[in-house]
């Protein structure tokens, strides 16, 4: 360990951008074994691990980064899937700059421990070398409905099928994984990855019910009725237009509309309308993950340009800096100071452009955030055929919740107790349908703690 004083942070390469930009696969490479060894062992074991604190999930981080340091990687695969039901989706995809790494004491000035990097080949060479994660082979004879395959939802299964608690997961997709497999793009998240996570569950006996959406294709009091426990993980998926005149115009999107179309073409599914962008001038609205996803998924569909455009600068984006690294670097080009005014359409109804105006940054707002400010006469108009809202999400307040009682708040979040238990006895919630759009690793942990609830509440 320690070798931080001759060894560089080194983050796991990156595929050619002229060849990862003609298809979906992932762009990361998996570290070879023995660049992960040597990249753990500059980790410092400090007594307080901050990069522990700084994870959701509190993971035990500088333990399994010291089983991978000395080669141990059996203990390694266990340790880092001890706190976490799937640590190589989260090795991909957490925005590790902001949680572990950003808290790594060598972040300041040494460059982080690649703990997403090391996190991932610990459990890739796991795989390969016939590790599987464990689960309890004695059953409580309890059942508990989950209502959504997404992060939460999985999360929630995996921790109470390790107590032998069984699981039936209601989803209305025709596949589980809720964004991991219909809104994150393949680039980031590879969709065997989370195949197999959900093939391991099916092996611990968890059911999964997909196309069923609660509420239309089954009841919600049935499941209430004849399971033990109900979990609600329905996320939170209802886009946010701009609220400006033309945004009903043809070849005007919502983020999630676009991303769901595109991946369900990649599946070869059924879609209501197939979205083109081929040859077609894209401008993407916003200036998060989301739309880094959607700029760069408009590339590797063949658009003739891709243009995103957002009110404030780089340096205030709200998503990954990586992410938007990596956008860049893919050729996307990027309009800053820049907020919509109207999508500008022809008499049949088609998008042809958008009207801008220029920003600048002004005073600060109550959570210290430099407000937006419109600098008038300063209009101008951005072309395109295709216009993608990547602004936000909320969740859907579906009516079987005010039905049973199950309070919500003002932006349609389900409300919980320190225990995930909803103002209705025996149902829970987590993930983004409680806390609002937000991240995988903190719908991952609300499963995870609501399973502990759960479990308590029927077996201890
Ligand atoms: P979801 O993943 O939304 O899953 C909810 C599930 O519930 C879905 O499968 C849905 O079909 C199902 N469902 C909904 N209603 C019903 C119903 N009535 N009946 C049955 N089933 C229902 N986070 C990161 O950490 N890293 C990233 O790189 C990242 N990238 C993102 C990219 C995009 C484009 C988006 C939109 C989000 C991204 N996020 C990312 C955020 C992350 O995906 C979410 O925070 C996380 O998926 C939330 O998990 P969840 O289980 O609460 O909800």
């Amino acid at each position: 360990m320690l070798r931080f004083f001759d060894l560089d942070r080194s983050e796991a390469a990156k595929r050619s951008v002229v060849e990862r930009i003609k298809d979906f696969d992932e762009i990361y490479e998996i570290f070879r074994p023995a660049k992960a060894s040597e990249q753990a062992e500059r980790c410092i074991q400090c007594g307080d691990p901050y990069c522990h604190n700084g994870c959701p999930l509190h993971n035990y981080i500088p333990q399994w980064l010291k089983a991978a340091a000395e080669k141990d990687l059996e203990m390694a695969f266990r340790l880092s899937n001890e706190a976490s039901p799937f640590p190589e989706v989260m090795g991909r995809i957490c925005p590790h700059d902001r949680l572990c790494e950003g808290s790594c004491t060598l972040n300041d000035g040494y460059g982080a421990i690649t703990i997403g990097s090391v996190e991932t080949f610990i459990s890739e060479e796991g795989f390969k070398k016939g590790f599987r994660p464990k689960f309890s082979k004695k059953k409580s004879g309890k059942r508990v409905a989950v209502i959504g395959a997404g992060p939460a939802g999985l999360s929630v299964a995996t921790f109470l099928l390790r107590e032998g608690i069984d699981v039936e997961i209601f989803d209305k997709q025709n596949r589980p994984g809720g964004l991991l497999m219909y809104g994150i793009p393949g680039f980031k998240l590879n969709k065997k990855v989370v195949e197999r996570r959900v093939a391991f569950l099916k092996e611990a006996g968890a059911v999964f019910r997909q196309n069923m959406e609660v509420g239309k294709d089954i009841a919600f009091e049935e499941l209430v009725e004849n399971f033990d426990a109900v979990f609600i993980g329905t996320g939170a998926t209802k886009g946010r237009g701009a609220g400006i005149n033309g945004e009903d115009a043809r070849g005007c999107y919502l983020a999630m509309d676009f991303l769901v179309n595109i991946q369900k073409q990649i599946f070869g599914e059924e879609v209501d309308g197939a979205i083109d962008v081929k040859d077609k001038r894209v401008v993407v609205i916003g200036g998060g993950d989301t739309a880094m996803d959607c700029v760069r998924t408009s590339l590797r569909q063949n658009a003739k340009s891709v243009k995103c455009l957002y009110r404030r600068d780089a340096h205030n984006m709200p998503g990954s800096r990586k992410e938007y690294l990596n956008a860049k670097e893919e050729g996307i080009e990027f309009e800053f100071f820049a907020s919509p005014k109207e999508i500008l359409k022809n008499d049949s109804g088609e998008v042809i452009g958008v009207e801008m105006v220029k920003t600048r940054l002004s005073s600060a707002d109550k959570s210290g955030r430099q407000k937006v400010e419109e600098i008038s006469g300063s209009e101008f108009v951005v072309e395109a055929d295709i216009v993608i809202f990547a602004l936000g999400f909320d969740p859907v307040a579906y009516p079987f919740l005010a039905e049973n009682g199950i309070e919500t708040d003002k932006w349609g979040g389900i409300m919980v107790d320190e225990n995930y238990e909803t103002t209705k006895a025996g149902v829970y919630a987590g993930g983004d349908c409680y806390r609002g759009a937000d991240l995988v690793v903190t719908a991952v942990r609300d499963g995870r703690e609501a399973a502990k609830a759960i479990i308590s509440r029927l077996i201890r």
